[in-house]
C-alpha cells in the first residue's frame, strides 16, 4: 500500500538491459478458428475457461495503468482476436485510453469482412494479416481446413474501409517455394500491402515446426534476389522488421529474423493473455499472474509497481537457438 512517505511510482518501465517497455501485445482470446500447425497443434482443446478470461472492465484497468507508465501501443491479437465477442467495443475503449496513441491488430482476417468497418470505427487503423500462402490446397494443409477465400475477402473489405498499412505476415517454412514468395508478393504488390516475411519458432507443433520446418530468412532474400532487385529500404515501424524495396517502386518487404538474427537487445514489449498473465518474453517462462490480483482489489498504484517489479526481471533474451526441441508455450496461447 502507497502512503504518503513512499516514493513516487516512476512514469516508466526500463528493464535491467536499458530495455524501455513501449509496447504491449494483448490477448483478447486464446482461441482460433486456424489450427496453424507451427501455432496450435490439431486436437489442441486445453484453453482457457472464460471464467478466467479478463472481462473488459479488467483490461481496460490493465492497459490504462500500462499507459501511465509509459506504454504507448498497444496490438490486440490471440488466438484470433475476431472470435472474441464485441472486439470493437474494447478497442474503442482501449483507443480512448490516455497515452495509448496507436492500437493496431493482429488477425487471419477469415471474419474480417464482416467486422472491418466496427473495428475501423472504433479506432484501429493499422492492422497485420497472416497468410503464407495463395494456394486453396496448401492453405488448408496449414491452417487445419482454412478457406483462402475468407482471407482474401477480409482482406478486400478492410482496404476499402480504409485501414493503412495492411501488412500481410508470411511465416516460412522449408517447404515454402519460391513460387509461393512470388504469388503473395505479387498479390501484395498489387494491392499495396506490405508483405513480411517471418522465420518459424518453436512454438507450436512439436516437431514440425523450427525444427523440422524452419529456414533462415537469409535463403529466401537470396532466392529473391533471383527475381528482383532489392535495395535497403526506408520503412521503419518500431518492430524487428528489416526492410528491402524493390528497385524503382516503393514496395517494401519486411524480413523478420528471431532465430537467424534475433533482435532481443531491442526488445521493447511484453504479452498479456486472456487470462491476464503478463509474459516478459516470448520465448522464456517469466511471467506475473495478473487476474488474481485484480480480483483480489490491488490499487491502481499496487498494479503499477507489480508491472515495474515484473519488468525488472525481464530475460535478456529468448534461447530458441540453444534449446531447439523445446516448446516453452503455443503461440497462440501466448499471443504472438
Ligand atoms: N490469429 C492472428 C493472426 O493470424 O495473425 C493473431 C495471432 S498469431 C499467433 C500472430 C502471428 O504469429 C501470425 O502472423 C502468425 O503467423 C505468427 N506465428 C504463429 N506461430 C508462429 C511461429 N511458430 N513462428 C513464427 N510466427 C508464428
Amino acid at each position: 500500500m502507497k502512503t504518503d512517505n513512499s516514493p513516487p511510482i516512476r512514469k516508466e518501465l526500463v528493464d535491467p538491459f536499458g530495455r524501455k517497455i513501449e509496447y504491449v501485445r494483448l490477448s483478447v482470446t486464446d482461441k482460433c478458428n486456424l489450427r496453424c500447425f507451427y501455432c496450435l497443434p490439431k486436437g489442441f482443446k486445453d484453453f482457457e475457461t472464460p471464467d478466467n478470461w479478463l472481462n473488459f472492465d479488467e483490461i481496460e484497468r490493465v492497459i490504462k495503468v500500462f499507459g501511465e507508465l509509459g506504454v504507448n501501443r498497444i496490438r490486440m491479437t490471440g488466438g484470433e482476436p475476431l472470435v472474441r465477442k464485441n472486439l470493437p467495443e474494447l478497442a474503442s475503449r482501449i483507443s480512448s485510453l490516455p497515452g495509448i496513441d496507436d492500437l493496431s491488430l493482429s488477425t487471419n482476417a477469415t471474419l474480417l469482412d464482416l467486422q472491418a468497418e466496427a473495428l475501423y470505427e472504433s479506432g484501429i487503423r493499422r492492422i497485420n494479416v497472416s497468410l503464407d500462402t495463395m494456394h486453396e490446397e496448401q492453405f488448408a494443409d496449414i491452417t487445419g481446413g482454412g478457406k483462402l477465400q475468407e482471407v482474401l475477402d477480409g482482406l478486400k473489405r478492410s482496404k476499402e474501409v480504409g485501414f493503412k498499412p495492411i501488412k500481410v505476415n508470411m511465416v516460412v517454412m522449408k517447404d515454402t517455394s519460391l513460387d509461393d514468395y512470388q504469388h503473395v508478393l505479387e498479390y501484395c504488390l498489387e494491392n499495396d500491402f506490405t508483405l513480411r516475411f517471418i522465420e518459424t519458432m518453436p512454438m507450436g507443433t512439436p516437431g514440425r515446426d523450427a525444427s523440422d520446418q524452419y529456414i533462415s530468412l537469409e535463403t529466401v532474400k537470396n532466392r529473391l534476389k533471383e527475381q528482383y532487385d532489392l535495395v535497403p529500404g526506408i520503412m521503419t515501424g518500431g518492430g524487428p522488421a528489416k526492410y528491402y524495396r524493390i528497385n524503382g517502386t516503393d514496395f517494401e518487404i519486411g524480413f523478420i529474423t528471431p532465430i537467424s538474427q534475433h533482435f532481443c537487445e531491442s526488445c521493447n514489449r511484453v504479452r498479456l493473455s486472456v487470462d491476464g498473465t503478463l509474459y516478459l518474453c516470448l520465448g522464456q517462462d517469466d511471467k506475473l499472474e495478473l487476474r488474481p490480483l485484480l480480483r483480489a482489489g490491488i490499487s491502481d498504484d499496487e498494479l503499477k509497481q507489480a508491472i515495474i517489479d515484473a519488468v525488472s526481471k525481464k530475460p535478456e533474451r529468448h534461447e530458441f537457438n540453444e534449446k531447439p526441441g523445446q516448446v516453452v508455450r503455443l503461440m497462440a496461447l501466448t499471443g504472438g
